[in-house]
């Protein structure tokens, strides 16, 4: 896998949406691949901000950008 996969199925990765042999080949790749390593970070801490609402004042628009990012489905925030 190169690296420019690893960036395509990184989300999916995260949302645990991927078979485990594929999971393996990305945990590897990660191992070695310091850049990738690195956007695999901060896909998680965005993941974390995003589930813990620590994104005060972001526009809607953002927060549904990130949220594709992320290969989430939007949910309508509840209370804003
Ligand atoms: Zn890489």
């Amino acid at each position: 896998m190169n690296c420019e996969e690893l960036l395509r199925q990184l989300a999916a990765y995260r949302e645990g949406a991927l078979p485990e042999g594929i999971c393996a080949e990305i945990e590897r790749h990660i191992g070695d691949c310091s850049p990738c390593a690195e956007v695999d970070q901060d896909l998680r801490d965005l993941a974390r901000l995003c589930r813990e609402s620590k994104l005060p004042g972001l526009p809607v628009e953002t927060r549904r950008r990130i949220e594709a990012l992320l290969g989430r489905r939007h949910e309508p925030p509840s209370s804003d």
